[in-house]
């Protein structure tokens, strides 16, 4: 399939990374329709209906969804679990009635079971219950894998479900509250530096080890798999390289040149101990790699942060 002769709809445009993968194809001259939540809500089956009439799509990448870091998932996991599960539903039925070609879905890591294995393969989806903290969220995401597989037997539709790591880069949710753990601690060394404090507090014990990959090398892979990938197995999009949450601030705490102390506050969650993605498959069936090392993509993202945001 090449994406030039398509007429592509990204749903979750003005997201982390909706927004990325839109100037990924602007730069590659390829258009795509990305309509606002205030037109369509996708927790609505109306609205999911009438915007698949309007835009009338060949191609989606269903990007939208509640998202959120640990302590998000933890304090409204009724609301992650009821609007991800509705929208993949909608965006998915929906995308099968009107004639879609290919749907591209994503899901998060996090839908793992928790006692899966690092390097964790694709093999190991819904084998077991995820990380309780995030389970609501996760299994409502990994719905996705069921719906895809068995819209492809009985009907033939072709939607795929690509599963990235922990993704960080410009444009995320540099939301203390809600954020995940990259943009939060980019943004609490930057103001750190700002404010001349000598004391940073990252949650937990530093111990729990992540696969950080770039938003960047996130949107090429979801651009292959888009172009190329046609198969109802899901496929890991990541690094593969494990990072502890300690090298993760003392990376931070470099880029950003803070020179003060990072305390661990041990109250606050870990969460899941490692979770790392193999990459193998991702290497093998979209010849791809996400090759950003980690201290560039985060000189990238402390750049962007101190321009955008501050
Ligand atoms: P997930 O645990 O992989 O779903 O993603 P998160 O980004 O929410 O958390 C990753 C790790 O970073 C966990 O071990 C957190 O305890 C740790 N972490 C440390 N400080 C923070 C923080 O301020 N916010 C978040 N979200 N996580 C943090």
């Amino acid at each position: 399939m090449n994406l030039l002769d398509e007429q592509i709809l990204v749903t979750g445009g003005s997201g982390f990374i909706g927004t990325n993968l839109l100037a990924r194809l602007t730069a590659q001259n390829i258009e795509a329709l990305a309509p606002s939540h205030g037109q369509y809500d996708l927790t609505s089956q109306y609205d999911v209906r009438r915007m698949f009439i309007e835009a009338r799509p060949t191609v989606v990448f269903h990007l939208a969804g509640l998202v959120g870091g640990i302590g998000a998932n933890m304090k409204r996991p009724a609301e992650f679990h009821y609007q991800n599960l509705v929208m993949g539903a909608h965006v998915m039925h929906a995308a099968w009635a009107s004639g879609v070609k290919k749907l591209v879905t994503l899901i998060g890591g996090c839908s793992y079971p928790a006692d899966a294995e690092s390097p964790i393969s694709e093999a190991c989806l819904l084998r077991g219950y995820p990380q309780t903290e995030s389970a609501p969220y996760s299994l409502a995401k990994a719905m996705s894998v069921v719906q895809a597989q068995a819209y492809r037997k009985q009907y033939s539709f072709n939607a795929i479900v690509l599963v990235p790591g922990n993704v960080y880069g410009p444009h995320d949710n540099f939301d203390l509250g809600s954020g995940h753990v990259v943009p939060v601690l980019v943004r609490r060394f930057v103001e750190a530096r700002l404010t001349d404090a000598n004391t940073v507090t990252v949650w937990g014990t530093g111990r729990p080890i992540r696969d950080f990959v770039y938003v960047e090398d996130v949107c090429d892979a979801i651009l292959v798999a888009a172009e190329m990938y046609d198969d109802p197995t899901p496929v890991n999009i990541s690094s593969g390289v494990p990072t502890s949450i300690y090298e993760l601030a003392e990376a931070i705490s470099g880029v950003t040149k803070f020179t003060g102390r990072i305390i661990w506050d041990q109250m606050k969650p870990d969460g899941q101990a490692v979770k790392i993605l193999d990459v193998r498959r991702q290497e093998k069936v979209l010849g791809h790699v996400c090759g950003t090392q980690l201290v560039v993509g985060l000189e990238k993202t402390v750049a962007w942060y101190r321009r955008n945001a501050i």
